[in-house]
């Protein structure tokens, strides 16, 4: 048997007719950007967010950095996040000129611990970019309460987590701007590159509108400094056949998660770690990812055996090679550092099939058992 790690034939045949109809009638209408497709998704997805504002734009490392650009973050300033994330946290933060500051993270959830992010506040400190990873929200409120104290900007990275809560809260909703990846992989998933600024901040709403428009407003009069990073009428037409659906594969996802925990903590328990849904979050399962101190090996065992698996991410953006400037070395975050060494994620999508699992779960067992 071979498990790839996301397959996405399946859902495009059930949803085949539709998507051609939609990008039949983008084309037919020759209008590819910003028009009808992008306002309803934007609509939808901000009313998904339970905010007022959607803005699409390119991809979700452009939605950080266009979200930090319109929130007034620049030169000197200074961004809390986490190093146990995507390169593109990082990236955004110093694209927009600022500099990336790192805190540790939650060893159980994976994200930035609010704890960890007083320790970093400085006088420069202008905002803080809380990470929600493998679909699972960082605590959003107390990192909203520290924000308060501290008089501070957050925007949320969501490009992992559309559809998660913190009990009443969704993505976007306690921050002053969150951002998606409509990225092909991500839990809705676009065919090419897609991201969108939510937020229910006005300004932040018409800055962020003004910047993706190369900063022009009215149009080829140019006060700011924006660029180019639209969402397209086809991307946005794709989305809005898929969009209809997220809740339930969201569902899938979850019910899946399940089934490996029950699998893995029935065969295998004193050797991986399963991940914890903490209590009173809603976790949408972007990534189901264990823990064992064996990953290396198991990761050529199962490859070997036809079962595919990731390692997000391999290398904590602060011993990023590209970061080296900012002077962090190895042990200044030891327990993102030890997610690092240990985390790999198992197949994962909604269409993964329950003797998938079985098997990914008895090569699993079979690794531990040999040696
Ligand atoms: C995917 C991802 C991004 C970037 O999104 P793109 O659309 O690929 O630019 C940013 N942050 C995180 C955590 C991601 O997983």
């Amino acid at each position: 048997m071979k498990v790839p790690m996301l397959d996405l034939s399946e859902q495009y045949a059930s949803l085949k007719s539709e998507v051609l109809e939609a990008l039949d009638g983008v084309m037919s209408s020759s209008r590819f950007i910003l028009g009808d497709n992008v306002k309803k998704l934007e609509a939808d997805i901000a009313k998904y967010s339970n905010v007022s504002h959607g803005i699409g734009c390119a991809n979700g490392s452009d939605a950080i950095h266009i979200a930090l650009q319109a929130a007034g973050i620049g030169a000197g300033d200074e961004v809390i996040t986490t190093p146990f994330t995507f390169f593109a946290t990082g990236g955004a933060i110093v694209r927009a000129g600022a500099t990336p500051v790192y805190a540790d993270i939650d060893p159980v959830s994976f994200n930035l611990d609010p704890e960890e992010i007083e320790k970093h506040i400085t006088d420069k400190t202008k905002a803080i970019i809380p990470v929600h990873l493998y679909g699972q929200m960082a605590d959003m409120v107390r990192i909203r309460e520290i924000a308060n104290k501290h008089n501070l900007i957050v925007i949320e990275d969501g490009a992992q987590a559309i559809g998660a809560k913190q009990g009443e809260y969704s993505v976007g909703q306690l921050g002053d701007a969150a951002t998606y990846s409509f990225f092909p992989t991500k839990n809705l998933g676009a065919y090419g590159d897609a991201g969108m600024v939510v937020t229910k901040n006005d300004d932040i709403a018409e800055k962020s509108r003004v910047i993706r428009v190369h900063g022009s407003k009215p149009k080829y009069y140019h006060h700011v400094l924006g660029y180019n990073s639209r969402l397209d009428e086809l991307q946005a037409a794709v989305l809005n056949v898929k969009f209809p659906h997220l809740d339930s594969w969201s569902e899938l996802r979850r019910k899946h998660a399940d089934y490996y925990t029950s699998l893995l903590n029935e065969k295998v328990s004193e050797f991986v770690k399963t991940p914890v849904k903490v209590e009173g979050y809603h976790h949408v399962f972007h990534q189901y990812t264990i823990l064992t101190e064996r990953r290396d090996e198991l990761q050529s065992y199962l490859n070997e055996n036809g079962v595919a698996t990731m390692i997000y991410y391999p290398l904590p953006l602060h011993l990023q090679p590209v970061f080296e400037s900012l002077g962090y070395k190895k042990g200044d975050f030891p327990k993102a550092e030890k997610a690092a060494n240990e985390a790999l994620s198992l197949p994962m999508f909604p269409e993964l099939k329950e003797e998938q699992q079985q098997y990914v779960v008895e090569k699993i067992a079979e690794f531990f058992a040999r040696k």
